[in-house]
């Protein structure tokens, strides 16, 4: 814990007036440290350390973002941008870095693996989205994986630091899984103190926003967009990282997180609209996300490739002027 608690000593002001890079260093240091907690974790611990380094997420400080830490997806005109931003609070406490962390990990790692998780109006690279219903339930199964997974990191870093060094003893896989499960089932119903909204009506009011705003621009603009639907499948796999399973193993336990509660009335009304604007009948008779990529030759994994890819190159750039 000494070096730690050295890196965590630095004031607001020195951190303020240091360069951006020099930020970014403090930032790799306390993350470096951090990393042994989670080596001590047991293997689901171990599992984050590896699949969270295969996600190639980029890590950094921004003084400007009102979020304590945010991962940045895809990108309208960037594309995958695959970075987390974490703000100055992170200087406060290094468990609450390390909790921070935890959360947009499992962010980075569901959008590393999961086909659904690119068919989002954000996707530049991509055509195959989600419709406005289902984005919202992916939206709330992603939160709901990432909050869960977060809360059991906490609560075993707890037990960890409580003991002697070396005498923490992980639960098996079974009762972990178990534990995060039944947390996953109730943890989006808690009041957000910000707005008197529970945290699930918060989510789904930002996600009918953002799809609204998105495809404002895109359906009118590429007119050739296919809608889909999500099935258990891709609900298994959104929940199915560091070797817990958020949402069930079959399609049976699956479907039964697709069941989420109503949506408010003026979530409906405005749903409907959305629906109406894009031509859409219902969610029910559209295509699988599945079946829309099979019609067209593609795999999940050859997907989520094509979503990550860079976007091409901008044509040449015209000469500069000369100097006369
Ligand atoms: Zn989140």
């Amino acid at each position: 814990m000494g070096a730690l608690q050295k890196i965590f000593q630095e004031s607001w002001e020195a951190f303020n007036a240091r360069q951006q890079a020099e930020r970014d260093q403090w930032l790799m240091r306390a993350i470096g440290e951090l990393d042994e907690w989670y080596a001590k974790l047991g293997p689901v611990g171990q599992k984050f350390k590896s699949d969270f380094a295969a996600t190639k997420c980029g890590e950094h400080i921004d003084l400007d973002i009102r979020a304590r830490a945010a991962l940045n997806t895809h990108h309208m005109t960037r594309g995958f941008l695959n970075t987390i931003s974490y703000n100055r609070d992170v200087l406060d406490d290094a468990r609450d870095l390390f909790s921070s962390r935890t959360h947009e990990g499992v962010h980075a790692i569901q959008y590393s693996q999961s086909a659904a998780a690119q068919a989002t109006p954000y996707n530049c690279r991509v055509k195959i989205m989600l419709c406005p219903r289902d984005a919202i339930l992916l939206q709330e199964l992603k939160e709901r994986d990432a909050l869960s997974k977060q809360w059991l990191f906490d609560a075993m870093l707890d037990d960890h630091l409580a003991l002697p060094d070396g005498s923490y003893q992980p639960q098996s896989l079974a009762m972990l899984e178990a534990a995060l499960q039944n947390h996953a089932r109730t943890i989006l119903e808690k009041t957000n103190n910000f707005e008197g909204k529970t945290f699930l009506e918060s989510y789904r009011d930002m996600t009918i926003r953002d799809y609204e705003g998105m495809m404002a621009s895109r359906h009118q603009k590429e007119g050739d967009i296919i809608y889909v639907r999500l099935d258990p499948d891709d609900v298994i796999e959104i929940g199915h990282n560091l070797g817990l399973h958020s949402f069930g193993r079959n399609a049976a336990e699956a479907a039964e997180w697709m069941q989420s509660s109503p949506l408010t009335a003026v979530q409906e009304a405005t749903l409907s609209a959305i629906h109406a604007d894009l031509g859409l009948q219902s969610t029910a008779a559209l295509p699988t996300l599945a079946e829309a990529l099979q019609a067209r030759g593609l795999t999940k994994a050859g997907f989520v490739a094509q979503s990550h890819a860079k976007p091409p190159e901008s044509g040449p750039k015209p000469a500069p002027t000369p100097c006369l």
